[in-house]
């Protein structure tokens, strides 16, 4: 049970980059970061408008002189600082375009990095952002932030002691409907997505495919892509990128898997669900309903594990926020991937590796890979491609 009790030596000092006001995704990064007193908002470069940026930074607390114009020249100034004093970590917010580049500045600078995914555009940017991590012991995690939710561990477990068998499907989908029309002629938020200049090579695949493949890389731990084989359209004609994919997947050892992703997909909201069929049973997890997770066992009437349940495996309960019947939500699962990634950070700063799993460079690094290799198997026509 989580239930406030400090667990690092200090909280992180930390700084934004992007996530300014108005953005979809920056107050849920502070919101999960601050919680649990993992980390303490120190600095940032909230804001393409550098004004705009600073004001906003004091509105959150930040000093005026540590609420920067650009992300260069906080890194620089910075790291002038006494190193008890300047920044730890830095999140990275902003559109996809700007990810590699800041991912890789922060890094060369020596600070650890929350990266929003996709990590980067291509599988060289990728290596090279892993090999930086990797050389230099600092960590990157990637906010795969549903991720967090307790009952994804519950299936990991489920999967790893044998409970469904072997493992012979799984069915991915994140299809939300609210770009069903050109919603981006008016919404500044959807336009970036739409560009290839700033999105990277796909919309949907790279926006939510890759929430639920990650969700599936975890509840799956062997889960590797053999082949696969994807198919990408834009209904809305005047969109650049694909609105609409459908991937299938050979995995090594016989499995295979689907995934759909959309943003077209009138009525629904998010729409993300992975269902993992074994040879004895499956199960089925709904981000709209995240604290409940879907065991079917054939031959038996299907059962709903609770969050919090007594029944579950003691660490998808290790992250109760709340007794079992109080609803958890995206905030809470986000708090509990910032609380991994403060104390891998910490352990990193000991020369330590963390002894648990979070989305790391690795797992940033396969949802690009898998994105590039879904819009090569499209632009070829729908082919299989090897992985
Ligand atoms: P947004 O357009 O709503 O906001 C982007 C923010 O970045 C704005 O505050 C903007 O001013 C700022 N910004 C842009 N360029 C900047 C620069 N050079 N320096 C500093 N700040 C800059 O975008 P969003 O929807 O919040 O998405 C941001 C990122 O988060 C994207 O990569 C997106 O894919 C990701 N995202 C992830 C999730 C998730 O579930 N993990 C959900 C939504 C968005």
């Amino acid at each position: 049970m989580i239930n406030g009790e400090k667990v690092l030596d200090h909280p992180i000092r930390w700084a934004m980059v992007g996530g300014g006001r108005g953005s979809q995704i920056g107050y849920i990064h502070r919101s999960a970061a601050l919680r649990d007193r993992s980390f303490e908002l120190v600095a940032g470069a909230f804001d393409i408008n550098p004004e705009r940026g600073k004001d906003f930074g004091i509105q959150l607390g930040v000093a005026p002189e540590r609420c920067y114009p650009d992300y260069k020249t906080m890194l620089m100034e910075e790291a002038k600082r006494s190193p008890e004093d300047r920044i730890e970590a830095v999140t990275i917010a902003v559109p996809n375009g700007l990810h590699y580049a800041v991912c890789k500045a922060v890094l060369e600078a020596g600070f650890h990095a929350v990266c929003e995914k996709p990590l980067c555009f291509t599988t060289e940017q990728a290596e090279e952002l892993v090999h930086l991590a990797d050389s230099k012991g600092l960590v990157v995690g990637v906010t795969y932030g549903y991720s967090g939710h307790q009952l994804i561990e519950q299936a990991r477990q489920m999967v790893l002691h044998g409970d469904l068998g072997e493992i012979r499907l799984i069915k991915m989908q994140f299809p939300f409907g609210a770009y069903n029309t050109a919603v981006e002629e008016t919404n500044a938020a959807a336009r970036w997505r739409m560009d290839p200049a700033k999105a990277g090579p796909s919309f949907v695949l790279g926006d939510v495919g890759t929430h639920p493949l990650f969700l599936a890389e975890t509840m799956v731990p062997d889960f590797e892509i053999e082949s696969l084989m994807c198919t990408t359209k834009s209904f809305i004609p005047t969109r650049k990128l694909e609105d609409n994919a459908f991937v299938i997947m050979n995995l090594k050892g016989g499995a295979q898997a689907t995934c759909w992703a959309s943003a077209i997909n009138c009525g629904a909201l998010h729409g993300q669900k992975v269902r993992i069929v074994g040879s004895k049973a499956s199960v089925e997890w709904y981000d709209e309903r995240p604290n409940q997770l879907t065991y079917e066992i054939e031959g038996e009437p299907v059962r709903i594990l609770e969050r919090g349940g007594a029944y579950l495996y003691p660490s998808a309960r290790a992250e109760d926020r709340i007794s079992g019947g109080h609803t958890e939500g995206l905030f809470d699962a986000w708090s509990n991937l910032y609380r991994r990634f403060a104390i891998a950070m910490e352990k990193a700063n000991k020369g330590e590796k963390a002894d648990f799993w979070y989305p790391d460079v690795h797992a940033g690094a396969e949802g690009v890979k898998w994105v590039e290799k879904c819009v090569e198997s499209a632009k070829k026509g729908a082919v299989w491609v090897k992985y």
